[in-house]
C-alpha cells in the first residue's frame, strides 16, 4: 500500500516538527513520521528525552521572527543568564553562549508538534522508518513499518531526514559525493544525563548555580568531554557528562582505572558538593538516560537527489558545547522552506535544492569547522595546561570569541612575550596561536561556501586539507 505526499518528514523531534510545520503552513501536504507514542513526541531513545536542555535565547528569537511562535513557561522552565564554562580547578569561568533557557523538554517538543499539526501536518506516530526509497538516484520516499507492523512504502517529492544522531536515512543513502553515510567515531561523544531533585548541601556557585548553567572542563572527570550542571524550577537540576572513547581509553589506562561512562557519572554527581540527597525526578520516565551527540562541523552538504538532512542526522551540534537544539531549530525551518521552493519549482533534485546548503551555512554553519578544530585542540591538554591556559593563553573575552568561533581582536601574538613557564605550557600556547590561524582560515572557506554543487568537490577538498592537517598534528591527550 503506498501514500503520496509532497513531504515526507521523519522524526518528529525539534528539527522535524519544525520542518513539517514550515511545509504544510504553505499548503503543502506533508506527514511528519516518528517512532514514538503520539504522547511522547520527541523522546529521541527508549531513555527519554537524553539532553542538557539548555538553548540561547537567540534561536528561539529566530524561530520567532521566521514563523511567529513564541514560548512561555512550561516549556522554558528556567531562564538562565548564560553558560559559564569552569576551569579543572575551578579558577577560572569562561562566560559563553548568552542568555537562555533551561527547556522542559517534552513540553517544549508537544509545542512544536502542535503547531505542526495546526498547519495540516498528518502525524504519524509509532511508525519506525528503516531506510529510504531510491530510484533513479533520487529519494523518492521512506519504507518501515507502521504501528501493526506492517510494511509500508510512503512516497513524497521531498524527503527531510530528522531522525537524530541514529539516522538510517542518511546511512542508507547511495554512495554519493554529496551527504557522507558514515561519522568518525572520534567526533562523537558518549553520555549521559541525569534529572535529580535535591536538597541544598551549602552554596557554591561553581558547582551549582541557579543563574547560570555550569559546564566544567576536566580530563579526569570528563575525558574528551565535559561535565554539566543546568538549573530546573525548584531544587531540581539536569547534570551528566560527554565523553570522547579514545580519550577515556588512555585515561584509564594511564591510571589504571576501568571507568566508563556510567561509573564517571555517578562520580560526578557525588562529589557535587552542593547536591545532598538526590532522588532522580522520573517524570515522563525521563529520569536517567544515555545516548551520543556528534561534536564536528555539521555534513559538508545537507542535500541530495529528493532529499534534504536538518538537525542531529547531519551532525549539527556545536563541536565544542554539544548545543545542537538551536541548530535543529535553524536548519528545521531552513529545510521546511527549501522542501517548499522546490516542490514550487518542480525541481527536488541537487542543484534546485542546493540553497538550503547556502542558507544553513550562513545562518549556523559557517563557524563551526573552525571550532571543530578548537575542540581537537582542547582534547590535546591536561588539566594542568587548561588551568594555565585559562589563567594565562586568554581574556574571558577573547576566550568567548572563540567559543562563537570568531576569531579575538587582541592578537594573540603580542601575548608571546608573556612570560610563558613550562615546555608544555609555551608548546599549547604556540598550538593556541596555530589554532586561532586555522580557525581564521577555516571561517573565510566557509565564507566562500559554494553557491552550486558544480564548485563543491573543489572547496571540500580545501577544508578536508586543513582539517586533516589539525586533526594529525593534535591527538587525544587527557593525563
Ligand atoms: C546528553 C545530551 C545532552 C545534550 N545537551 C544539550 C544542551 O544542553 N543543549 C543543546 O542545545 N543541545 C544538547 N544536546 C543535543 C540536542 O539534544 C540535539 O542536538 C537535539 O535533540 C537534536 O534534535 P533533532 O530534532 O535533530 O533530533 P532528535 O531530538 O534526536 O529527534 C529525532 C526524532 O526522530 C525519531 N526517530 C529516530 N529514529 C527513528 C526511526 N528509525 N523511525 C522513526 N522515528 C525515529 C526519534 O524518536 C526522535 O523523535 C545534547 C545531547 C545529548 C545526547
Amino acid at each position: 500500500m503506498e501514500d503520496k505526499y509532497d513531504v515526507i518528514v521523519a522524526g518528529a523531534g525539534m528539527a522535524g516538527s519544525l520542518a513539517a510545520a514550515v511545509a504544510a503552513k504553505s499548503g503543502l501536504k506533508v506527514a511528519l513520521l516518528d517512532r514514538n507514542k503520539e504522547h511522547e513526541v520527541g523522546k529521541k531513545t527508549n531513555w527519554g528525552w537524553v539532553c542538557g536542555d539548555a538553548v540561547a535565547d537567540s534561536h528561539l528569537k529566530f524561530i520567532k521572527e521566521k514563523i511567529g511562535l513564541t514560548f512561555d513557561y512550561p516549556e522554558l522552565d528556567v531562564k538562565v543568564d548564560g553558560v559559564l564554562v569552569i576551569s579543572p580547578d575551578m579558577q577560572y569561568r569562561i562566560p559563553f553562549e548568552g542568555e537562555g533557557y533551561v527547556l522542559n523538554r517534552p513540553a517544549f517538543e508537544q509545542k512544536l508538534n502542535h503547531e505542526a499539526r495546526r498547519h495540516g501536518v498528518e502525524y504519524i506516530s509509532e511508525f519506525e522508518v528503516e531506510g529510504p526509497i531510491i530510484e533513479n538516484n533520487y529519494i523518492s520516499g521512506v519504507f518501515g513499518k507502521d504501528k501493526e507492523m506492517h510494511h509500508k512504502e510512503l512516497r513524497a517529492k521531498v524527503v527531510i531526514d530528522a531522525l537524530g544522531v541514529a539516522t538510517n536515512l542518511r546511512r542508507k543513502l547511495p554512495e554519493n559525493l554529496f551527504v557522507d553515510r558514515v561519522i568518525d567515531i572520534a567526533d562523537m561523544e558518549s553520555t549521559g544525563r541525569f534529572i535529580y531533585d535535591f536538597e541544598v548541601d551549602h552554596e557554591d556557585l561553581n558547582y551549582y548555580d541557579p543563574k547560570n548553567a555550569l559546564i566544567h572542563l576536566n580530563q579526569i572527570w570528563a575525558p574528551g568531554g565535559y561535565g554539566w550542571v543546568f538549573p530546573k524550577k525548584g531544587n531540581r537540576v539536569n547534570i551528566g557528562l560527554g565523553i570522547q572513547k579514545e580519550s577515556l581509553e588512555i585515561r584509564n589506562k594511564k591510571l589504571g582505572r576501568k571507568d566508563t561512562l556510567h561509573s564517571l557519572i555517578d562520580e560526578y554527581v557525588k562529589i557535587n558538593p552542593v547536591i545532598k540527597n538526590p532522588t532522580i525526578h522520573n517524570a515522563n520516565n525521563n529520569g536517567k538516560g544515555y545516548w551520543s551527540v556528534a561534536v564536528r562541523r555539521q555534513l559538508d552538504s545537507l542535500v541530495f537527489n529528493g532529499y534534504l538532512g536538518a538537525g542531529d542526522s547531519m551532525a549539527m551540534p556545536n563541536p565544542i558545547s554539544a548545543g545542537g537544539i538551536g541548530p535543529a531549530l535553524v536548519s528545521g525551518i531552513l529545510a521546511g522552506e527549501s522542501a517548499v521552493r522546490a516542490i514550487q519549482n518542480g525541481d527536488m533534485s541537487i542543484s534546485s535544492m542546493w540553497q538550503y546548503n547556502v542558507d544553513f551555512n550562513e545562518a549556523y554553519g559557517k563557524k563551526t569547522a573552525g571550532l571543530e578544530v578548537f575542540r581537537t585542540y582542547l582534547q590535546s591538554l591536561n588539566n594542568d595546561i587548561i588551568n594555565y591556559g585559562m589563567r594565562m593563553f586568554i581574556t574571558a573575552k577573547e576566550a568567548e570569541d572563540l567559543s562563537y568561533g570568531r576569531i579575538p581582536e587582541l592578537s594573540l601574538a603580542k601575548k608571546a612575550k608573556i612570560a610563558l613557564q613550562g615546555a608544555a605550557n609555551i608548546r599549547a600556547f604556540n598550538n593556541l596561536l596555530y589554532v586561532v590561524k586555522k580557525m581564521e582560515k577555516l571561517n573565510r572557506i566557509y565564507e566562500n561556501y559554494p553557491r552550486s554543487p558544480e564548485e563543491f568537490q573543489k572547496w571540500r577538498e580545501l577544508v578536508n586539507k586543513d582539517m586533516e592537517e589539525a586533526k594529525t598534528r593534535f591527538k587525544p591527550n587527557p593525563i
